[in-house]
């Protein structure tokens, strides 16, 4: 043990005395900097102990002292650069929040607020009527509620109106949404008991009407979201189950998973089934997500029939997945901008990231390139057409048209170069394709060039 070396290592208020750390003091807490000092002095220590090193410069301990301080002192849930095209990223947050959903949050949350108090009455009020308005009015349906997911959205529709009965469901729609959020699963949970008709590809109205029983609680239609089933297929359409529910007074259930409320085929997309379709053909209760298409924050939108619905608000378990003041500002924030198609194209960043122009997608790559090749000299730059998947298990067979930038180093591998991006204080998230980094512009704004033009160059200083 070089005990010498021991001798020599700093003690905290040297440290502390330090220019290069003292500033720190007015960035970050006193505590964090004494306990990245500690843990830097225990580190060294260790290493010499274990004969790891048998040197080190003042230097290098205030080097490791001020990397541990900015360690600390980030937050762990933070801002990504979604590099990938993929606009409803499950992993990278789903939609981003337009502007008025954030100043609707900040509006509500830095202040008191009427979230279950009616200011006309001057009595209680009901957390969820502040929304219920809007979204009927929007899809059409005579009552509305919100939960915490859709998921929740779905156990709680089946444990009302399900309870220790059959929801007659399709085996071509017995689906796992990613999360490993399983259909059969949820309808175990909320007491539901699970009769599977038809096959994987084929299933028929008479499947589900020999099925049907005095025990029979729920038809229960499920949007097979994040896969298609292609060639010799058959599916109930709706409006037949519809008919098929009212003749037996069954409640026919639908869920619709993304959520879409703008008819996408007149953007050039494959037809989606939207929530005012299904309201239309008489689904008597439609559930979908928040987040995906809609483009709000994280909530489960129930609609539908307001017997159902007014049943659904009696159930214990609605206490369990109430949505918090955060998400009920957000959304009102979001579905505001739905009175008008157009507005919410223009304001709703998942909306107008998914139809962004493709002409306007290529100007950005062009901006994008040029400002990285003029200040990286190791690295080939080059555009061309790709695609974009939706993302969010929505529209998962649709390739849309998008521009990507393909970089390569000429100094530092691809796979590395990937981590080097990830590692970024903002980290970028890219794709790699043929030992090339993937930039697609549909998913990069502007604003955030310049922090991928210094992660690149960062990455050229480490070498
Ligand atoms: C995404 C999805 C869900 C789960 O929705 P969350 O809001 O993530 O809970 C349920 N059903 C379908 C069909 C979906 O697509």
């Amino acid at each position: 043990m070089n005990k010498e070396l021991l001798r020599r290592l700093p003690k905290v208020d040297e440290l502390l005395n330090q220019e290069k750390i003292k500033k720190y003091l007015n960035i970050t807490m006193r505590n964090i900097i004494v306990d990245s000092i500690r843990e830097t002095i225990c580190n060294y220590r260790n290493m010499i102990i274990k004969g790891r090193i048998d040197a080190f410069t003042n230097e290098d301990i205030i080097n490791s002292v001020i990397m541990t301080i900015e360690e600390k002192d980030e937050f762990r849930l933070r801002k990504v650069i979604n590099a990938t095209g993929t606009v409803i990223h499950t992993n990278m947050g789903r939609s981003l929040l337009s502007k008025g959903a954030v100043e609707r949050v900040i509006d509500v949350v830095e202040n008191y607020n009427n979230l279950e108090y009616d200011i006309n009455k001057g009595k209680r009020g009901l957390r969820y009527s502040h929304i219920e308005e809007i979204i009927t009015k929007i899809t059409g349906a005579e009552a509305a509620m919100v939960v915490n997911n859709n998921a929740s959205a779905v156990m709680l529709v089946l444990s009302t109106l399900c309870y220790e009965k059959e929801a007659i469901v399709s085996r071509g729609q017995l689906v796992e949404i990613g999360g490993s959020f399983r259909v059969p699963e949820v309808m175990k949970l909320s007491g539901a008991k699970l009769v599977e008709v038809g096959t994987t590809n084929r299933t028929h109205l008479f499947d589900y009407e020999n099925n049907i029983s005095e025990d029979t609680g729920v038809l229960l239609k499920v949007h097979t979201s994040n896969y298609k089933i292609l060639g010799f297929t058959e599916e109930v359409p709706l409006d037949e189950l519809v008919e098929l529910g009212k003749e037996h007074n069954i409640p026919v259930i639908e869920d619709i998973g993304s959520g879409v409320l703008v008819d996408f085929s007149k953007y050039g997309f494959a037809y989606e089934p939207t929530v005012q379709e299904s309201i239309k053909k008489g689904v008597d209760v439609v559930t979908f997500s928040g987040d995906k298409m809609l483009g709000g924050p994280q909530a489960g939108i129930i609609v539908g029939k307001k017997k159902y619905i007014d049943k659904m608000k009696k159930n214990q378990l609605t206490r369990a997945l109430r949505i918090d003041k955060m998400t009920l500002a957000a959304l009102e924030g979001t579905l505001k901008y739905y009175l008008d198609e157009e507005e919410a194209i223009k304001n709703i960043p998942t909306l107008s990231m998914i139809l962004a122009d493709k002409d306007d997608i290529m100007k950005k790559a062009q901006k994008l390139k040029e400002m990285l090749e003029k200040s990286l000299r190791n690295y080939d730059f080059n555009i061309s057409a790709d695609f974009s998947m939706v993302g969010g298990g929505s529209m998962p067979t649709e390739k849309v048209d998008t521009y990507v930038i393909r970089i390569k180093s000429k100094k530092i591998a691809t796979e590395k170069l990937e981590y080097l991006l990830r590692m970024n204080k903002i980290p970028i998230i890219v794709r790699v394709c043929n030992d090339e980094i993937i930039l697609d512009l549909r998913t990069i704004f502007e604003k955030d060039f310049n922090t991928i033009l210094d992660a690149f160059q960062n990455a050229e200083s480490k070498l």
